[in-house]
Order: structure tokens, then C-alpha cells, then sequence
């Protein structure tokens, strides 16, 4: 028997771990968080406020609740299935929610980062966003400044964010939602839109699995690392 078909009979005798908190869940959940994990995420995603050349935002989650411990399993797991998972929540929960748009893009991770992973986790939450909103998903940025962000301060994350991101694409429509899996300071969101907006969209919003609480102080700081990937 192959380590793989082991693994898939375990989880299906065994219960799971809830992304979200740790704990034992269940089969048949959705995307694996735990009844109580599933309670306390709100359906629809609120608003936050925009950063600079946004013109509204949204978020599922906080950063620092169930859905950002999540996120981060998926990620640094890593583990894309849990990260496709909850692009489907993000889908289901922006499908009510958001104003029309043209086009559904993301913010890239770096390319060193997509070597190294296998995937762009920010990719996996917009396509699925873009199947509710019936419109296309296309990759529009690319980074061109590398670097490690956490522990930086905002100011600097907003100063290296200017730089960090161009556009590579063509004729952009005219409405774009820009999708990421964490906002913090805002700087990343605002340094893409920028680009997008001199790209030829009008308007750029913006949607995010989780968001981090403003004014988190330091330890906050040291730990956030949206910007870098
Ligand atoms: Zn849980």
C-alpha cells in the first residue's frame, strides 16, 4: 500500500485537526474547521477600511481568529487543498456581498516563494472567487522586489511596497478585485492597485481571506509577514 492511499484511509477512520484551533474535528465538515471554529466566522465578509487607491474593501476574517490560523496551516504547511478549501468559503461568502466587476486578480507571491512552496496560495483563494462572481481570474502583477518584510516597521513596509510590484498585463477592465489571503498595514493592497489603476482599471477593490486589527502594536509586527508572501 502506497504512504499516500495509507495517509487517505487514515483520515477517513481517523478524525482530522481543525485548522482553525487545533483541535479534533469530525468527517463531513466543510473545509475542515470545527464546529466552533465554524461559529465563530461570520458568513458574509465586512468591511475594512480601503487603503490608498482602493476604493472599498472586504475581509472574512480576523488575522488573529480561527480563519488566520487557517491561512497560515495552509500556507507555511504547506498545504494547498486547506487553502483551496477556504478560497471556496471566500467564494461563497463574496458572491452576495460584492459589487460587480470585470476581472478577479491577486496579489503574486515571490517567485522564489512559488519554487519553493509549489503554489501561489493567493491564486488559489482569487480562483475560486472569480467562479462565483462569473468573471475571469488573471494573473496581472509580478514582483520585482524581493525581501523580507515581518518585523518591519509600516512605515517601511509602505516605502519597499511602492516598489515592489509592476504591472504585467494589457488592457485592464474597467472594475478589478484584487484578492490576497492577508492584509495588515494595507501597503501591499495599495502599491498593486496603484499599479492596476496605471494599468488602465478605474476601480480597484479589494478582498481578503482575513485582516489583521490595526494598531496591534509590536509584537503584532514582528510576527505579520502578508507583505513578503
Ligand atoms: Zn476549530
Amino acid at each position: 500500500m502506497s504512504a499516500r492511499l495509507a495517509r487517505a484511509l487514515l483520515d477517513v477512520v481517523l478524525p482530522g485537526e481543525c485548522p482553525g484551533c487545533g483541535g479534533a474535528v469530525g468527517l463531513g465538515t466543510p473545509d475542515g474547521l470545527c464546529p466552533g471554529c465554524e461559529a465563530a466566522l461570520p458568513a458574509l465578509p465586512r468591511f475594512v477600511d480601503p487603503p490608498p487607491f482602493v476604493v472599498a474593501a472586504w475581509t472574512l476574517g480576523e488575522y488573529e481568529g480561527p480563519l488566520g490560523a487557517a491561512v497560515r496551516r495552509g500556507k507555511y504547511g504547506p498545504d494547498p487543498a486547506l487553502v483551496a478549501g477556504l478560497g471556496r468559503r471566500l467564494a461563497r461568502a463574496a458572491r452576495h456581498r460584492l459589487p460587480p466587476v470585470d476581472l478577479v486578480t491577486w496579489v503574486p507571491v515571490p517567485l522564489s516563494r512559488l519554487l519553493r512552496r509549489g503554489f501561489d496560495q493567493a491564486r488559489l483563494l482569487a480562483r475560486p472567487v472569480a467562479g462565483a462572481l462569473n468573471v475571469p481570474a488573471r494573473s496581472t502583477l509580478r514582483r520585482v522586489r524581493g525581501g523580507e518584510q515581518a518585523g518591519r516597521t509600516a512605515r517601511e513596509r509602505w516605502r519597499e511596497g511602492r516598489r515592489a510590484w509592476r504591472l504585467a498585463a494589457r488592457r485592464l477592465p474597467r472594475r478589478v478585485l484584487l484578492v490576497d489571503d492577508v492584509t495588515t498595514t494595507g501597503a501591499t493592497a495599495s502599491a498593486c492597485a496603484a499599479e492596476l489603476l496605471a494599468g488602465g482599471a478605474e476601480r480597484v477593490y479589494l478582498l481578503t481571506a482575513c485582516a489583521a486589527r490595526r494598531g496591534g502594536g509590536r509584537a503584532m509586527s514582528d510576527f505579520l509577514t502578508s507583505f513578503d508572501d
